[in-house]
């Protein structure tokens, strides 16, 4: 990592409740400021995702999107306001983000993430964190972020329920990527999409919040990590239930014969 900022007067100010926190400190303060996010899909999650990121001070955030607001989009995406309504999200996001803290560099990816343009994009961030609707992006960026060892905190939500895990597959045993997890996208008529089946807006609030915490954790190495294990959430039910997953010896992605196709 670069060298570590010196902070402002206003720096320890607004940060304050993080750097009194023994696992944070003025180096761990320090260490978000210089930090790089590369935050996928200004949607659901990417709302409350973009926005605890900037308010923690994470240094440069990154948005890729290729949408425009919608009205069907505000019951959950809590960054876009009524009056953004055809704006393009990454613009309507960077907007909001100013507003919280002016001291975030946000740059704007107005485009879709595509086989293409995904490793010069990515390749710039230190951590990406996945809020994409897709099964195409999903595995897209989980090859990416594999393939330049980039950590990724990936979530999905549908009507009542989320996921989330961590991935950091090239650091071997122990942790899987999502391909070991999920070996295949299945078809995109076999799983509904939230236009489709629906989804609770809070869900949306409740699993980008909880990435946004692992990315913190990520960046500041504290706590225990999600790499490895799979977080569920389901909001009907009211329960969390952590289940433990294995790097899968014949990934596509990060298995032994991965790259011989
Ligand atoms: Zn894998």
């Amino acid at each position: 990592m670069a060298s570590l900022p010196d902070m402002t007067e206003m720096q320890i100010r607004r940060y304050a409740r993080h750097i009194v926190l023994a696992e944070v400190g003025g180096m761990g303060q320090a260490r978000l400021i210089a930090a790089k996010v590369l935050v996928v899909g200004a949607g659901g999650l990417g709302a409350p995702l973009l926005q605890y990121l900037a308010a923690a001070g994470i240094g440069t955030l990154g948005v890729i999107d290729d949408d425009k607001v919608d009205l069907s989009n505000l019951q959950r995406q809590v960054i876009h306001r009524t009056t953004d309504i055809g704006t393009a999200k990454v613009e309507s996001a960077r907007r909001a983000l100013s507003d919280i803290n002016p001291e975030v560099r946000v740059v704007m990816h107005p485009r879709r993430l595509e086989p293409g343009n995904a490793p010069q994009i990515i390749n710039g961030y230190d951590v990406v964190a996945d809020g994409s609707d897709n099964f195409a992006t999903r595995y897209l960026v989980n090859e990416v972020c594999y393939r330049l060892h980039k950590t990724l905190v990936s979530a999905a939500i549908l009507r009542f329920d989320g996921q989330i895990s961590t991935y950091k597959a090239w650091q071997g045993a122990g942790h899987p990527c999502l391909a070991c997890i999920f070996p295949s996208a299945p078809s995109e008529d076999a799983v509904p999409s939230c236009a489709q089946a629906g989804v609770l807006g809070s869900l949306a609030g409740t699993l980008g919040a909880l990435q946004a915490t692992e990315v913190v954790k990520e960046i500041l190495g504290v706590g225990r990590s999600l790499s490895g294990r799979l977080l569920l959430y389901d909001a009907l039910a009211a329960t969390f239930e952590t289940i433990s997953v294995d790097k899968q010896p014949d990934c596509p992605v990060c298995g032994n014969r991965a790259g011989q196709a």
